[in-house]
């Protein structure tokens, strides 16, 4: 055989079948992908699997269920509520979240792979009073909580229900030392706040300072917690030069006073994001029963069958809001875009001696009422205007005097007459 292979390189070719490319059809490339979804019932494929996903999303919620502490004895507040739910309720609570059944969390439902990003926060003073409560507020949202604390009047009991937990440290230190944390926001609530204790220690200036340093560094959004103190005794009319920083309590109210300059200071010369809440006098489980505040005072003395001590006539006037109500104010303010000051407190207004006929109604109607003269810088009415905080960050106290106080009073009873016994020096008291 003969080979076949010929050298054609020199035969030329018919013009006629010289390469011309295939003319461009000027709508395929809109009906080539429609006919590609047509074929093979793809298209009824793609709508099942639309549905199977819109199903799943909108039937199991994904974002993280609040993380409640197995062991803990220490009731916690449900966010958003007035109630405190023992931790058997809340484990059924947050359970029945993780299955997808209700909707437990604050921040609502996040479909899945779209979970809110946890914020790193730090609570100076975050062992105390409000700032425990402020922390599980917080952890339940879903975010990271270093407490900084140096047990001056908060506890550690008040948090260590979140011992365990990954998304709460707790560290051990003074504000009036400098510390360098990582963060997003800080809550700067460390300062004593009743009469006998920031009488005794102050300082509240430095630390201060220390975290508004901390905010710029890092650039931090920084929440300071001021004080209704700010406003002195309304009631002298002119002042005088003996008024301002003449009192027993300027230590306190000065501190604050500067404190919002030196948090001014910090967000117009270093444009740190700062937000300032003046709070009013504050009430709940978790309050130092020993701290000469009116409130925690005579549920004490009731409990304990004491005659209330009324400081004065009794006529002096105070507002009184519940630990909830002010944590969420916290809240709004430090994720709202005003700066404040803002007050935050209950409107109503009661005299020491109504407050202690609300304390006898609620725990001990034969309770006592015993007259003491009044300490000379007790301020004579205290009431809040809100209407600031109303209108740009839409908050208001939700809960009664009425129905605030049993909740503070079983809490009371439980740490006076459990297993955690407290001192019975409640006679230092004032109306704060
Ligand atoms: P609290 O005494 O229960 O809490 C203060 C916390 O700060 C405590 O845990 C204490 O140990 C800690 N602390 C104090 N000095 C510290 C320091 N140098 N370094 C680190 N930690 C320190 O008081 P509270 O009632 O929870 O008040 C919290 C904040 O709110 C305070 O700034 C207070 O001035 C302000 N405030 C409270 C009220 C109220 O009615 N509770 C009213 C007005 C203002």
């Amino acid at each position: 055989m003969g080979s076949e292979l010929i050298y054609r390189g020199s035969e030329t070719q018919p013009s006629s079948d010289s390469y011309s490319p295939k003319p461009v059809k000027p709508w395929a490339s809109v009906t080539r992908p429609i006919h590609y979804l047509l074929r093979e019932q793809r298209l009824l494929f793609v709508f099942i699997g639309i549905a199977i996903a819109t199903l799943i999303f909108t039937v199991f919620p994904t974002s993280p269920a609040p993380y409640v502490a197995p062991h803990s004895r220490f009731t916690t507040l449900i966010p958003d509520s007035i109630t405190y739910f023992p931790i058997e309720t809340q484990q059924k609570f947050s359970s029945a979240h993780r299955l997808g059944f209700g909707s437990a969390n604050p921040t609502g439902k996040i479909p899945l792979g779209l979970k809110r990003k946890g914020l790193r926060i730090v609570v100076t003073g975050g062992a105390g009073f409000v700032g425990s409560h402020l922390v599980d507020r917080l952890i339940a949202r879903g975010d990271s909580v270093i407490v900084v604390d140096n047990f001056f009047t908060g506890r550690k009991q008040n948090v260590m229900h979140h011992f365990g937990n990954p998304n709460f440290e707790l560290i051990r230190h003074d504000v009036v030392e400098p510390l360098l944390l990582e963060v997003d926001q800080i809550y700067h609530l460390a300062c004593p706040a009743s009469p006998v204790h920031y009488k005794f220690n102050p300082t509240n200036v430095v630390g201060t300072l220390n975290m508004l340093g901390l905010a710029k560094r890092v650039g931090a959004r920084f929440l300071l917690t001021s004080t209704s103190e700010v406003y002195g005794d309304p009631l002298q009319h002119p002042q005088k030069e003996t008024y301002w920083g003449k009192r027993v309590r300027s230590c306190y109210d000065e501190g604050k006073r500067t404190a919002e300059t030196l948090t001014m200071d910090y967000h117009r010369g270093a444009g740190v994001e700062v937000r300032i809440a003046r709070i009013f006098n504050t009430y709940g489980p978790r309050m130092c029963i020993d701290d000469g505040r009116v409130v925690s005072n005579f549920v004490a003395q009731a409990l304990r069958k004491e005659p209330l001590t009324v400081y004065g006539d009794g006529k002096q006037t105070r507002s009184f809001q519940y630990v909830s109500d002010l944590v969420e104010g916290l809240m709004r303010l430090m994720e709202g875009e005003h700066i404040g000051p803002f007050n935050l407190g209950n409107p109503g207004e009661f005299t020491m001696l109504e407050l202690a006929e609300v304390v006898q109604e609620t725990i001990d109607p034969n309770a006592k009422i015993e007259f003491r003269p009044n300490t000379e810088d007790d301020p004579h009415k205290r009431k809040p205007d809100i209407s600031r905080a109303k209108e740009l960050i839409g908050w208001e106290p939700k809960v009664s005097l009425r129905k605030g106080l049993p909740l503070m009073v079983s809490d009371f009873r439980q740490r006076i007459f459990g297993d955690h016994k407290e001192g019975s020096n409640t006679n230092n008291a004032s109306s704060s």
